[in-house]
């Protein structure tokens, strides 16, 4: 739980929607492992928040057991109600809700729209010359605990202009402990999550319960306040305050008029113009110039009645009649004086407030601190910069900002987790497919290794009696020539048997040190002896950098053999071979391309199966590349085949580095994964 305010997260219940993020106006929402805690002091206690979250995550400090025990025990208890309750509790006499309160055990029940009337005189008496200046300063008014936050934390250069009078609930208690009783416990009841870090605050209050945890607290005690029979407010009894929680209620109650077309007061509502208008003033308090107006009166609701924590859905205006309806049903005093006279007695009441400057504003990082935090989600350039909102911050410099500040995460981002994803999938498409052609290869491998096993031992039999045979034959030449027929032709089952086991990868491979670009090149140059000069053209594109390279050097060679005897097949009429080499990643690559006829897709999973050929009887035995693919597996590497873009196949054969080859030419061997190998 965040400590220090009133709002906090449950981790467990938040599903990472970042719309807390999102309806947060200071920002005060930090980010980790996925879940959005509050940050107390960065936090104006404005409820948004707990609205916002669809997943009740986000819950309220509660005084509901404090309360309880408070009334149940033996010293007094009294209420202080806000002054919207009749917005909240619809349709109910308020003396019902007074007589609800004793049942549950408040010893008083005192409205809250009294403090607001005597808050409403003290700036009236205050603030009235400034009125009627022409020009001059400005002042602010605002009896909402959240506007204060706010100022103190972020604007705290507009303290001196912030009217130091405190709010309604504070003048009520005051006025209680000041001329009433200064032992009681008070508890003020009202739609506001502010309230109870204002009451921390000034410890006049004891607790703030909401009107909600006021109607658990009346269900758990089985009190239905319709049915209870009505009793009057304990005096002093409210007038014009009860106007407060509407729109300009402050205002209007102070008999200080905002509806006048030159108006020299403004009424501001809601955190986005309560922002703005602040943002203003700070520039006018830095930079100097003249106000537009002379009182500017700030409420992060709606209206109290627009409060985050009401209990029920009504409009605005819905909940306005019902404020309405509760005053002019009640005797009022309409002159200001007369009010005064008849309330003499609470006149003198401290109503002061100092207010301290806290540390919440946040440091901005440099801008090219910006840029690399922009960079680790693809953003490179301000059109890489969708501003989509998805993770709670208007815009990707923003969101970068509070990355900086620790508030938010990179992976926040939606469209780079979207594309992330993507990639994941296609990898995986890529990885499952390539699963599949090893595991095909490998139990064939599993087969062939056995009857090439099989196949060898008779063969050597055949062998050694054929060459007795020809020893014992000396001079019968007609004999000795169908000797020698079965003699190649053993000799050629030998090779292919040679070959299968080359594939299962049964042979050992013997490493030394080698020259990966001469390698390849003796095998081209071998590969174009037997065939007519410039039929083929050769391009080479070879990392000279590439050095000397741990593999098994026959082997190597055979499968550069094989990939060059396989291009120069595919291009018949001649062509053109491209060989590359290339170091990357701890790796070395040697890719072998043509401009033949190319690979159907197909054959492309198929190329490396034994026996697999598309050329005639007699042409292929479809064995090259499933050796080809055998002794690269042995060597801890992988062997692709794709066709160019622009015609013609592409075989690249990659291979991890196991050496390292220092300064001074001495050679360190690391002990190489996958030797000899299980893949
Ligand atoms: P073989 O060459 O005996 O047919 P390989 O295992 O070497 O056996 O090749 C298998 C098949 O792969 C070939 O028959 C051919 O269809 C295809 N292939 C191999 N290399 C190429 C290439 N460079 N261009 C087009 N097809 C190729
Ligand atoms: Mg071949």
């Amino acid at each position: 739980m965040e400590r220090g305010v009133s709002v906090y997260t449950v981790g467990d219940l938040c599903k990472k929607c970042y719309s807390c993020v999102r309806s947060c106006p200071t920002k005060a929402i930090q980010v980790r492992e996925g879940e959005a805690h509050i940050v107390p002091e960065y936090c104006i206690s404005c409820g948004l928040c707990v609205n916002m979250c669809t997943q009740d995550a986000k819950k309220i400090v509660s005084h509901k057991d404090e309360v309880g025990a408070a009334i149940a025990g033996s010293g007094r208890v009294y209420a202080l109600l806000a002054p919207s309750f009749p917005g909240a509790f619809l349709d109910l006499d308020p003396g019902c809700l007074v007589a609800a309160l004793h049942r549950l055990g408040f010893d008083k029940v005192f409205e809250v729209a009294f403090g607001a009337d005597l808050v409403s005189y003290r700036y009236k008496k205050t603030y009235e010359h400034i009125l009627k200046q022409e020009r001059g300063t400005f002042i602010i008014t605002s009896p909402c605990p959240s506007v204060v936050f706010y100022i103190e934390k972020y604007f705290p250069e507009l303290l001196d202009s912030l009217a130091p009078i405190v709010s309604p609930m504070e003048a009520t208690a005051r006025a209680i402990r000041g001329k009433i009783d200064r032992e009681a416990t008070l508890v003020f009841i009202g739609p506001c999550i502010a309230k109870k870090d204002e009451a921390k605050e000034s410890e006049t209050v004891d607790y703030v319960l909401t009107y909600q945890e006021l109607s658990d607290l009346l269900e758990g005690a089985r009190i239905d306040p319709a049915t209870c029979e009505p009793v009057e407010f304990d005096p002093p009894h409210a007038n014009l305050g009860r106007i407060y929680p509407v729109t300009g209620g402050l205002l209007k109650a102070a008999d200080i008029d905002s509806d006048l077309l030159e108006s020299p007061v403004t009424v501001i509502e809601g955190p986005e113009r309560v922002r703005d208008i602040l943002s203003v003033l700070s520039k006018l308090h830095k930079e100097g110039g003249t106000p537009s107006y002379r009182i500017y009166d700030l409420l992060f609701c709606e209206g109290c009645i627009g409060g985050p924590v009401m209990m029920n859905n009504l409009t605005f205006f819905e909940r306005k009649k019902f404020i309405v309806r509760y005053m002019t049903n009640r005797p009022l005093i309409t002159d200001l004086k007369k009010w005064a006279q008849a309330n003499v007695d609470y006149l003198d009441i401290d109503l002061s407030v100092r207010y301290t400057p806290k540390k919440g504003a946040l440091v901005d990082p440099p801008a090219e601190k910006i840029q690399e935090i922009l960079a680790m989600t693809n953003k490179f350039k301000p059109e890489d910069e969708l501003n989509c909102g998805a993770c709670g911050y208007s815009s990707c410099r923003d969101k970068a900002i509070a990355v900086y500040r620790g508030m938010a995460e990179v992976e926040m981002c939606l469209p780079y987790l979207i594309s992330k994803i993507e990639q994941t999938v296609e990898d995986l498409k890529t990885n499952q497919a390539r699963l599949i052609q090893a595991e095909k290869l490998a139990s064939m491998g599993q087969m062939a290794a056995g009857i090439a096993h099989e196949i060898n031992n008779p063969l050597g039999v055949v062998l050694m009696y054929s060459y007795i045979l020809k020893d014992e034959l000396l001079g019968n030449t007609g004999a000795n020539e169908d000797l020698d027929r079965i003699i190649t032709e053993a000799e050629r089952t030998r090779k292919i048997v040679k070959g299968i086991l080359n594939f299962a990868r049964e042979e050992k491979i013997d490493r030394s040190l080698v020259d990966i670009n001469r390698l390849v090149q003796s095998s081209v140059e071998g590969a174009l002896k037997g065939h007519p000069d410039g039929l083929y053209g050769v391009e080479y594109r070879l990392d000279e950098k590439l050095g000397l390279q741990s593999v098994d050097k026959n082997q190597i060679q055979q499968v550069f053999d094989n990939l060059i005897k396989n291009a120069c097949e595919a291009m018949p009429g001649g062509g053109t071979l491209g060989v590359s080499t290339k170091e990357k990643d701890g790796s070395f690559s040697v890719c072998i391309t043509d401009t033949g006829c190319g690979i159907p897709k197909e054959n492309l999973s198929k190329l490396f199966s034994p026996f697999f050929t598309t050329k005639q009887v007699g042409k292929g035995t479809g064995l090259g590349l499933s050796v080809c693919y055998g002794i690269v597996k042995m060597h801890g590497g992988s062997i692709e085949a794709d066709n160019n873009p622009e015609g013609g196949a592409r075989f690249t054969v990659t291979i991890k580095k196991t050496h390292t080859v220092e300064d001074g030419g001495s050679v360190v061997i690391d002990s190489p994964e996958g030797d000899n190998n299980n893949e």
